[in-house]
């Protein structure tokens, strides 16, 4: 979701039901648990209760997820029938910095099987509810 100057972006998250945010391991860093803190107004200690949980690494912190018609999950914070961000302003580093490329392989994928569906609004997923 960053934008790189100068250079023709490849992909187009309007067009893509967030894919990215369905990712399991969202890494949060201290200041980002900070900014969350800051931005609801409560205890960095209960931000990071609430809203993150223990990574595979010893010390990481992830998002949490809750249930996604899409993807089975995806994180908390995106809204399930926007495909927004609802904290975009405080929302994580990474979530920014992400894919931090001119091409986004979730998009090229996406837009991969859309082509094969011939259906422009076609979401593929692993997820059988
Ligand atoms: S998966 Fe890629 S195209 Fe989709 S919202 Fe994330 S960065 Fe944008
Ligand atoms: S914080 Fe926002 S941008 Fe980051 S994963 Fe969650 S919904 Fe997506």
């Amino acid at each position: 979701m960053a934008k790189k100057k100068g250079l023709k972006i490849l992909y187009d998250c309007d067009a893509c039901p967030a894919y990215c945010c369905s990712y399991a391991r969202i890494i949060v860093e201290d200041k980002d648990i900070a900014r969350l803190a800051k931005y609801f107004g409560i205890s960095r200690k209960e931000a990071r209760r609430k809203f993150t949980k223990k990574g595979h690494e010893p010390g990481e912190r992830i998002l949490r997820h809750r249930r996604d018609d899409h993807y089975g999950t995806a994180c908390r914070f995106l809204d399930r029938e926007t495909r927004q961000c609802t904290i975009y302003k405080a929302r994580p580093g990474i979530c920014g910095d992400y894919p931090g490329l001119r091409k986004c392989g979730y998009y090229d994928f996406l837009k991969f099987e859309r082509m094969l569906q011939e259906d422009d609004e076609f979401v593929p997923t692993a997820y059988n509810p």
